[in-house]
């Protein structure tokens, strides 16, 4: 615990450099298949699979259009592509990152083994309390991290791969965001990043929506809301939240909005400390030098840093006094060594803690998109934002929004 937070500025924080053409990863989607149906999920649920010679087809087809460093193998869920193996093998062979976005219903031991034999660097979870999954309906977050704790585990057991948990967050399960910010600390040498997805729908009430000057039913689209839900969540209350019970968390880095400059669209802390305790968060500076360092000897952005070295977390400290978050992360670890000083044989770890706020739709209509959009997917040939593919599959392009001129406006601008 420290002292008050300070309130966030956008301009006081590293933006990432992460552009259309340049940036850590592209989304694949191998499959529209899943075997959950979770609350918030962006994809319609369809049993096809991609053959290998399409899987192939889009990784040439990325790599013609951006630089990138890791491919999210996403879906659906990709473990239910029987190919799964194959495909990892595909992205390694190609020179880039294999990570797969799972809800790791189908994984076992055995499986992550071939896994990592094909390649894979990491693994994102995908384990909210909203998924209705067999055996773990009305759980809480806290409840929810047996589970996360089975998965990563798992993947330590198995050794080499990164570990990664996302959650959807919802108005009821905001405020147990710090339950599992304290389970990830308790377990900083397994997981080495947490994601934090602020819900989102398009909204029925209050809003229009056109299709190419046509007007749409967006009630088609698996992503709408008919029922009045809160669907402006953003990364500061998220941030806010977690800060009620740990003031000092401080993120360094992010995504700004499309519309909106001092919107926190992707925001990112990095914390360092051992399974005992947090020690502080690396600065703006130490972000910077991560990105740009990676970019000047690979040629990319870093996307996912390999498990080993967020091991590392004491040689970190030490290259950082130059960084003022992590010179006061490092005077903390020397007066809690001071303190007690058996604590010198525990070994310290990086772990990121990501805030996602999807789409806002402004009152005027104005779709506030991620600017710099990571999780960019492929629709005929093309980049497109993965969280409105639907909306191109059902009427060919993104939908306008336009506000219902007498309706009061359920989605305020955040
Ligand atoms: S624009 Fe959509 S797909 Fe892209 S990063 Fe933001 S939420 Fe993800």
């Amino acid at each position: 615990m420290g002292a008050m937070p300070k309130a966030l500025d956008h301009r006081s924080l590293y933006r990432l450099p992460w552009s259309l053409s340049d940036n850590p990863i592209v989304w694949l989607e191998p499959t529209q298949a899943c075997n959950l149906a979770c609350d918030g999920c962006y994809r319609k649920n369809v049993r096809t699979h991609q053959p290998l010679a399409q899987v192939g087809a889009d990784l040439n087809t990325f790599a013609r259009l951006r630089n990138f460093d890791g491919v999210s193998i996403a879906g659906g869920d990709p473990l239910c592509h029987p190919e799964v193996v194959e495909i990892v093998r595909m992205v390694n062979c190609m020179g880039r990152k294999p990570i797969l976005n799972t809800n790791g219903l189908e994984l076992s031991r055995e499986l992550l083994l071939e896994l990592r034999q094909a390649g894979l660097v990491g693994i994102t979870f995908h384990v909210d309390s909203r998924q209705g999954r067999p055996g773990w309906r009305d759980k809480t977050e806290a409840q929810m991290n047996e589970l996360r704790s089975t998965f990563a585990e798992m993947v330590a057991s198995v050794g080499g791969i990164s570990c990664a948990f996302n959650s959807t967050v919802y108005e009821d399960t905001l405020s147990q965001v710090p339950d599992i910010v304290t389970w990830a600390a308790a377990n900083i040498d397994k997981v080495h990043t947490v994601v934090f997805i602020t819900y989102r729908a398009a909204a029925l009430a209050g809003y229009d929506y056109y299709a190419g000057g046509r007007p749409v039913n967006m009630g088609e689209i698996v992503y709408s809301a008919d029922t009045p839900r809160k669907l402006d969540i953003s990364s500061r209350d998220v941030v806010a939240t977690i800060q009620g019970r740990y003031p000092d968390f401080a993120p360094a880095a992010y995504l700004n909005g499309t519309e909106k400059p001092d919107s926190f669209k992707w925001l990112l802390a990095l914390r360092v400390g051992s399974k005992q305790k947090i020690h502080g968060y690396f600065g703006p500076k130490f972000l910077e030098a991560t990105q740009v360092g990676y970019h000047l000897m690979k040629g990319r952005y870093l996307a996912y840093a390999p498990s080993w070295l967020l091991g590392l977390g004491r040689a970190a400290l030490i290259g950082s006094v130059w960084d003022p978050g992590g010179r006061a992360a490092a005077a903390a670890y020397l007066r809690n060594l001071a303190a007690a000083p058996r604590t010198l044989t525990d070994r310290l770890h990086l772990q990121a803690v990501m805030m996602i706020q999807p789409i806002d739709v402004l009152e005027d209509g104005r779709q506030n998109m991620c600017d710099g959009c990571p999780d960019m997917t492929l629709h005929e040939g093309r980049l497109a934002w993965s969280c409105r593919l639907e909306e191109l599959r059902r009427f060919g392009t993104f939908v306008e929004s336009v506000p219902k001129a007498a309706s009061r406006l359920p989605m305020a601008a955040q």
